[in-house]
């Protein structure tokens, strides 16, 4: 009896550590299947198969009680071959070296499908910032920042918000990075990351970049149906930065929230929840939504299994997979998050003919954003909340449109076709330049 339960224990084991790591296995194969599809050539699928750079750093940070405390961490930088690496600071307790590999890779698919001179970067540090005070974050990456020195710099490497990470995380880094330079060079170095607050060189618009691109690519897949959002009823996975906004111009474009759910709680309202209402709760709350009147809390495992028009994931990597798939109710899926699909939970979706608009388009308003920001510091020009919507959208729906074309074209999932248009454009800039020396 006891070596069966040991052997369960083990299987159990193994099963978690199989599903820790299919994050970055999961864009391996993505990457396989499209390098195979387009015939990519064999120097530059070796290239682009592996990162550049991997920083790891482990820091002292003193505790508000005194006590020194050591933190892991991260930046990967997986390509560069388009421009400086760009991608975001993720404070999570399960980021690692391999999310952050599989993270770094997407953000230069994404950057280049987007058309942006920018590579592909992303990092993080291991905690819970729940864990810590905000004097404590302070310290923490301010001290993170200073042990990743010139691994970042505005023509380098730029960071910007991911979960748990918002534009005060950013002002930290930036004043950090620029105390490091000398008094007349300072303030060159405004765009070293994006995502800061407006009264820091931030750009008006950045906060609800990301979730505006994937309510206009709703949007835009809708209108191609001869549909529209009115009426329409969605769930969203993640109450924070995307959730928040995408779910704002979702219902202000006559769509119903039904369902939401956060690391805390998932709630419930078939008349639909109020994004604004929920947003002033859950923001004293760091965040979380659980106690929310305005609805019902439900079982959380029953949240993806929901009939509804829409599925948002914007919380986490991996969230939908081979044992959830199946249940989906949602006629159309938008990847607000970062690789919230698996592999194997993607070829059930697709069986079951559920389109998905996937990540590296539906969430790159952000990034397109990001690079407006960059843009603006480094011009030294300083653009309205109008005319920054409005650049956003053109760019979006250009990159929207390039995509629709290629599903068109090829005859492939939305996913192969934004994929293939991104990793050819770096395939023919490797392909012109050739590979030094
Ligand atoms: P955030 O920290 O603002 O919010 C994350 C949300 O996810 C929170 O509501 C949290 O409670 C929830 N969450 C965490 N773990 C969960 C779990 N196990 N189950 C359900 N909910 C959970 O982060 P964000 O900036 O909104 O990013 C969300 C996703 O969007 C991430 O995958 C991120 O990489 C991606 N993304 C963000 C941006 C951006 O501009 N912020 C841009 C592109 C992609």
């Amino acid at each position: 009896m006891q070596n069966y339960i040991a052997k369960f224990i083990n299987n159990m084991n193994q099963i978690k550590e199989k599903k820790a790591a299919t994050m970055y296995e999961n864009v391996m194969q993505q990457y396989e299947q499209v390098a195979n599809f387009i015939e990519l050539n064999h120097n530059i699928k070796k290239i682009l198969g592996i990162t550049n750079n991997e920083i790891v750093v482990n820091f002292p940070v003193k505790m508000d009680n005194g006590e020194v405390k050591i933190f892991t961490g991260y930046r990967v930088q997986h390509n560069n071959a388009l421009g400086p690496y760009k991608g975001g600071l993720r404070y999570h307790p399960t980021i690692d070296v391999n999310d952050a590999r599989a993270l770094a890779m997407w953000m230069t698919w994404k950057t280049s499908l987007a058309g942006l001179p920018f590579g592909g970067a992303k990092g993080g540090i291991q905690l819970d910032p729940r864990d810590h005070s905000l004097a404590e974050l302070e310290r923490i990456t301010r001290r993170f920042t200073y042990a990743l020195g010139e691994n970042i710099g505005p023509d380098q490497d730029i960071p910007a918000p991911d979960v748990n990470t918002n534009p005060q995380t950013m002002a930290w880094i930036l004043d950090t990075y620029m105390s490091t330079k000398s008094p007349s060079s300072r303030s060159l170095n405004s765009h070293v990351v994006t995502g800061k607050p407006v009264g820091s060189g931030g750009l008006e618009g950045r906060d609800r970049a990301t979730g505006f691109g994937v309510f206009l690519c709703i949007k835009l897949y809708l209108a191609s149906q001869g549909e529209s959002l009115s009426g329409k009823t969605f769930i969203v996975q993640g109450f924070g930065n995307v959730g928040q906004w995408a779910s704002h111009f979702m219902v202000e474009e006559g769509a119903r929230m039904i369902a939401v759910q956060d690391a805390h709680a998932t709630l419930y309202h078939a008349k639909g929840i109020d994004p604004a209402a929920l947003q002033l709760h859950s923001a004293p709350r760091k965040g979380s939504i659980a106690g929310f009147t305005g609805a019902e809390e439900i079982d959380p495992s029953t949240f993806f299994g929901l009939a509804c028009d829409i599925l948002i994931p914007a919380a986490l990597g991996n969230q939908i997979h081979l044992d959830n798939a199946g249940s989906i109710e949602a006629r159309l899926i938008a990847e607000g998050a970062n690789g919230p699909i698996t592999k194997d939970g993607e070829e059930i979706l697709l069986e079951r003919n559920i389109p998905i608009i996937p990540d590296i388009l539906c969430n790159s308003g952000g990034v397109i954003g990001s690079y407006f920001e960059w843009l603006q510091n480094r011009h030294g020009e300083i653009w309205s909340l109008e005319e920054v919507m409005q650049k956003i959208e053109k760019k979006l729906t250009e990159n929207y449109r390039k995509v629709e074309g290629a599903v068109q074209e090829h005859g492939v999932d939305w996913r192969m076709a934004a994929y293939l248009i991104a990793i050819k454009r770096i395939e023919l800039a490797y392909t012109q330049r050739g590979i030094f020396p």
